[in-house]
């Protein structure tokens, strides 16, 4: 089956993106929609959205494949779509905090903004039904959600994850308040499993502040009115040093492009315009 064909088989569509069966067993196609996930007054769906998330989290992705952290990424295939490891999904969503924001002040009353002596690791059982209900390990393994072995290497993973995404946005002016991960299991045997990162990473699921402005990077802009989210993410991409190809071209790789192509593409797709509307 080609990458490509349209008889693709749909496993599962959310909000956000959509999962096609890959083209080897153990693969699946990670498709990135422009829809707005979860409740904005302002926004439902914002084009390119996708085409950004697609490239900031293949680009985190892949970096914290390079410091040994195992995630599902296995390609970026084009602008919307990644060939990712099959995992059975742990339905926890783990949301690491560096600093006070949304559920955490509400639910404590804390000064939005403050840095929190530590950083805090959450867990949020993924049950729609129940509004995602906070649990502790306890709940965790007493409900058979993972094991304790399990929920300790999660919690490291997300602790490694946190120092180095938190370095590595720092370095381009960016706080990172705090994101949401998710892991699966990832079998390597019959008898063999390891726990690895999958989702998506990218200003969707996380807060993103400005070190000098405050200015937000991150999903909250979704609640302001008469934002240009896309310039935003854009910024966050470009800031990384990722320029995801945005003029419509899908090239067999489809790999982030570097400045230069990416300007050139840009100006390429001008001139078509330009050709076209004489
Ligand atoms: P809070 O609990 O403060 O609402 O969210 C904490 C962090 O986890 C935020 O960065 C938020 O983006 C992320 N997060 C928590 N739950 C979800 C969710 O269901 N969807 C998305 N996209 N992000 C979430």
């Amino acid at each position: 089956m080609s990458l490509f064909s349209p008889k693709r088989k749909k496993l599962y569509e959310g909000k956000a993106k959509i999962l096609y069966e890959g083209p080897e067993p153990g693969t699946i196609i990670q498709y990135f929609k422009d829809d707005v996930a979860g409740h904005s007054a302002n926004h439902d769906m914002i084009s390119g959205k996708g085409v950004l998330n697609n490239a900031i989290s293949s680009f985190l992705m892949s970096k914290l494949g390079e410091i040994g952290v195992p995630t599902h990424l296995l390609k970026k295939l084009n602008m919307r779509e990644q060939l990712v490891a099959q995992v059975d999904i742990i339905p926890i969503e783990v949301v690491v905090r560096n600093y006070a924001a949304g559920s955490l002040v509400k639910r404590y009353g804390l000064e939005k903004g403050k840095a929190l002596p530590r950083a805090i690791v959450e867990y949020y059982l993924k049950k729609d039904e129940l509004n995602n209900p906070m649990v502790s390990e306890e709940h965790i393994t007493a409900f058979g959600v993972a094991s304790l072995p399990e929920i300790d290497e999660i919690y490291s993973l997300a602790m490694r994850i946190n120092d180095y995404l938190s370095g590595m946005f720092l370095g381009v002016g960016l706080r990172l308040a705090d994101f949401k991960l998710e892991f699966g299991r990832q079998f390597l045997s019959e008898h063999e499993l390891r726990i690895i990162v999958a989702d998506e990473i990218s200003p969707d699921h996380c807060r993103l502040w400005d070190m000098k402005t405050n200015m937000d990077f991150g999903h909250d802009i979704y609640h302001e009115e008469s934002v240009d989210v896309i310039a935003r993410f854009r910024e966050v991409a470009a800031r990384l040093g990722v320029f995801p190809d945005l003029t419509g071209n899908t090239d067999s790789n489809g790999d982030v492009l570097s400045m230069a192509e990416a300007a050139e593409r840009a100006s390429q797709s001008a001139k078509t315009k330009e050709a076209g509307s004489a």
